[in-house]
């Protein structure tokens, strides 16, 4: 959790990556109640508030996100699959996922920044991928000393 945080521009504190953990341990529907509970219950010195600003910071991040049953509390669910982007080959329309950890911390920054609220986002980067890329070499001395180089 705390390479997560990191990858995605944020500093990594003791509090935050417990309060992360508590919330992915508790799975599906939960309310900021229930979270701050579980948190209390391992570090008594978290209060409500921080628990309620990482919960929304979750949510930023794209792991988590609102869900209303009707009841009037609001809970949180994880978000599943995984935040990614795409890159997709031109030549064979291959589709490569790729975590955008990096660039979450960047485009949640960008949002603030122009008072916009996100929510969703498609990244795609086109390009050419390394197989469809080796088919047009026709040095094989080049290719082979790169193959090397990776090796050592
Ligand atoms: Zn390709």
């Amino acid at each position: 959790m705390k390479e997560l945080l990191r990858t995605k521009g944020f500093k990594s504190t003791p509090q935050r990556e417990l309060i992360f953990d508590c919330f992915f341990s508790l799975g599906k529907h939960v309310s900021v109640d229930e979270l701050y509970q579980k948190v209390r219950e391992l570090d008594p010195s978290v209060g409500h508030s921080t628990v309620w600003r990482n919960l929304k910071l979750i949510c930023q991040l794209g792991l988590a996100e609102e869900v209303n049953i009707g009841d009037g509390i609001t809970r949180y669910d994880r978000t599943t699959p995984k935040p990614h982007g795409h890159f997709f080959c031109r030549n064979c329309k291959k589709l490569l996922e790729f975590d955008v950890g990096s660039v979450m911390g960047a485009l949640v920054e960008a949002a603030h920044e122009f008072e916009f609220e996100p929510d969703g986002y498609k990244i795609e980067v086109q390009g050419y991928c390394s197989d469809c890329r080796q088919d047009d070499r026709t040095n094989d001395v080049a290719t082979r000393s790169a193959n090397d180089e990776r090796k050592a």
